[in-house]
């Protein structure tokens, strides 16, 4: 059926995010009377975007760990499990991997901060230490689990909700009721998001019109070519790289993928926070890409935490443009020691805004360069952080696709179908659609 009720959702919210930018630049070039400040871009269009955030978010931990409960009983054995878990893995790694070269490439060849006068910007920062990925895979096990929701550590809530998981599925009937009601309270939840869907257009337009009216766009001129040069690198990953992937590995249609990316592109580009985007990243890959639940509950929280592909370019291009800034030569031991920490680092990122930069120091301590040189490219920092999760979020999506495929997981026709995801449809599981029902 022509034009579902998604699709229109999807019209409004791209239309409530050029609105967006439309405005937001204009108040910012116009200068917005001080009482129009604060009232609207401080008061009604901060209130409006932070609420929208905050729903968001708020339903992250509930969503993931019922839906990986659910996904996790669906699958037919174990050995499925390990499976998957190792594919999307080294995927997520590859992509990551990829991602880093090409912004190396990229960087390379362009040459940013060549001949930049470093005086230009006077914003200071202060790195913190990266944990070491030891400390990382011992906190992956949540010594409390209560704890691990209430802080939203995704690596432990995605341990625990596996573990139980299984041990429903082992627990015959008893473990049955329990499923049951986990079935039941996937689709709740899912009801939940569909609200908060439809709140899109106003939350989107509300947090661009405001981060567009206070960010400015003159910083962006002293930075244009560090700034260009990543923007080119994320459009050849978008453009060029998943669409590769997903036409060689999974015989996928690349352009039915990327209109279908348009919702969480928009959620994850106003919000910078792959975390917070979660609830539609899995609304799209389950109910507009044909991923089945059992794949997708665990590959996107997976992915959302450990693959920032866009981030890990970020660090490439910011490495060469701070080198070039400060007279350093980069050997090519240094570059492959980029595409190491920068995929390792994409992995300790925490999937919400601004968090790459802190964890480019790990990069740039690595190949010796001065990890005050953020301060040079933290101005334009946001805007590319908006840029760079569309991107993370894009990778987690087609990895997922990726993967889904080759598990025979993956809905051809509703993949193929420009109309799915209706609103019914996300919102009307089947009840117990697991074989051990
Ligand atoms: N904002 C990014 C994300 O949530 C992380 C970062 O690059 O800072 O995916």
């Amino acid at each position: 059926m022509a034009a579902p009720e998604s699709h229109r959702l999807t019209r409004q919210i791209l239309i409530a995010m050029v609105a967006g930018i439309v405005l937001g630049v204009g108040l910012n070039r116009l200068g917005a009377a001080p009482w129009l400040q604060m009232v609207v871009v401080d008061g009604l269009l901060q209130v409006v975007g932070s609420v929208f955030v905050a729903a968001l978010k708020m339903m992250v931990v509930p969503l993931v760990f019922v839906s990986l409960v659910v996904g996790v009983t669906a699958l037919s054995d174990l050995k499925a499990l390990g499976r998957i878990g190792v594919k999307a893995l080294a995927l997520y790694l590859a992509t990551t991997a990829i991602a880093v070269t090409i912004a190396l490439a990229l960087a390379g060849m362009i040459g940013p901060g060549q001949g930049f006068d470093a005086g230009q910007t006077a914003a200071s920062f202060s790195g913190k230490a990266a944990p070491p990925l030891t400390q990382v895979l011992i906190d992956m096990v949540p010594s409390n689990p209560v704890a691990a929701m209430a802080e939203g550590n995704m690596l432990q809530i995605i341990v625990f909700a596996l573990l139980f998981g299984v041990a429903v599925t082992m627990s015959g009937a008893r473990g049955k009721h329990v499923l049951n009601f986990f079935g039941d309270l996937d689709v709740i939840i899912m009801h939940m998001v569909e609200w908060i869907m439809r709140l899109a257009p106003y939350g989107v337009f509300a947090l661009i019109t405001r981060t567009f009216a206070t960010q400015g766009l003159d910083l962006l001129l002293p930075l244009a070519a560090y700034f260009l040069t990543l923007t080119a690198a994320l459009a050849v990953q978008l453009l060029g790289t998943y669409p590769l992937l997903l036409r060689l590995l999974g015989s996928l249609n690349p352009l039915s993928f990327l209109k279908k990316m348009r919702d969480p592109a928009a959620f994850a580009f106003s919000t910078a926070s792959s975390g917070a985007t979660i609830p539609v990243t899995l609304r799209t890959v389950e109910f507009k890409m044909g991923v089945k639940n059992s794949i997708a509950a665990f590959t996107v929280p997976m992915g959302a935490t450990i693959n920032m592909d866009g981030t890990a370019m970020m660090q490439g291009v910011a490495t060469v443009f701070i080198a070039n800034v400060y007279g350093i030569d980069l050997s090519l031991t240094d570059y492959l020691l980029v595409v190491l920490t920068a995929t390792l680092a994409s992995v300790g990122t925490a999937a919400v805004p601004g968090v790459g930069l802190v964890t480019l120091t790990m990069v740039l301590g690595q190949v010796g360069l001065p990890v005050e040189g953020i301060a040079l490219i933290i101005g334009v920092d946001r805007l590319l952080d908006m840029m760079r999760t569309t991107v993370n979020v894009t990778g987690d999506c087609a990895v997922t696709c990726i993967v889904a495929h080759s598990e025979n997981a993956l809905d051809q026709a509703v993949f193929d179908d420009p109309a799915a995801g209706s609103v019914e449809a996300a919102t009307q599981r089947p009840i117990l659609s697991h074989p051990a029902a």
